[in-house]
C-alpha cells in the first residue's frame, strides 16, 4: 500500500534530487561538471542557441525529438489524431531548424544538435565523449542522436 500521497512523495522526491531532469539541463551540468564553460541562449545569434563555446565558435542546441520531429527517431511520432496539424505545425519548426543552421555557418559558427533520444539513451561519458570529440574537431555541423535514429540534415522537410 502506498502510505505517501502522490504530492507528497513529489516533494520528497524534488528534495532529495533537486534535479532538472530536462534534456537541455543534464547536457548544461555534464558540460560544466567537466570544464566547459559557455553562455546560454545568445539573442544576438540565429535561433538563440541553447549553449554558445564562444572560443571554440561552437554553438549547441539541445532538441526535443517530437517538437523537432527528429527523423526516423522513434520519440517523434506524430500523434494518430490531428495528424496533419501536426504536421504542418512541426514542419515549420523543421524548416525554422534548417534555416538557423546555415545562417550561423553563414556568420561562421560550427553548430551542433544533441537529440532528447542521445541524452536518453547515451550513458553520459558516453555523450560526453561525443561531445567533447565534435567540440575538438573541426566538422562545421553535426548532431548526437540515440542508437535508434538517423541524420537529420537534409531529411525532407514534411507539410
Ligand atoms: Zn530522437
Amino acid at each position: 500500500v502506498d502510505v505517501v500521497s502522490k504530492e507528497k512523495r513529489s516533494q520528497m522526491m524534488a528534495g532529495i534530487k533537486g534535479r532538472d531532469t530536462r534534456p537541455e539541463m543534464i547536457v548544461r551540468k555534464l558540460l560544466f561538471a567537466h570544464g566547459f564553460r559557455y553562455r546560454l541562449h545568445r539573442k544576438d545569434l540565429p535561433g538563440c542557441p541553447d549553449l554558445v563555446l564562444t572560443g571554440h565558435k561552437l554553438a549547441i542546441f539541445v532538441h526535443g525529438c517530437f517538437w523537432h520531429q527528429h527523423a526516423n527517431c522513434d520519440l517523434a511520432k506524430l500523434p494518430a489524431t490531428n495528424e496533419e496539424f501536426w504536421r504542418k505545425k512541426l514542419g515549420r519548426n523543421v524548416r525554422r531548424d534548417r534555416q538557423v543552421v546555415e545562417e550561423l555557418k553563414a556568420s561562421g559558427w560550427r553548430v551542433l544538435v544533441v537529440h532528447e533520444c542521445a541524452i536518453r539513451r547515451l550513458s553520459q561519458d558516453r555523450l560526453l565523449q561525443r561531445i567533447t570529440r565534435y567540440v575538438g574537431g573541426s566538422r562545421r555541423s553535426g548532431e548526437i542522436a540515440g542508437a535508434a535514429a538517423k541524420r537529420t540534415l537534409g531529411r525532407k522537410v514534411p507539410g
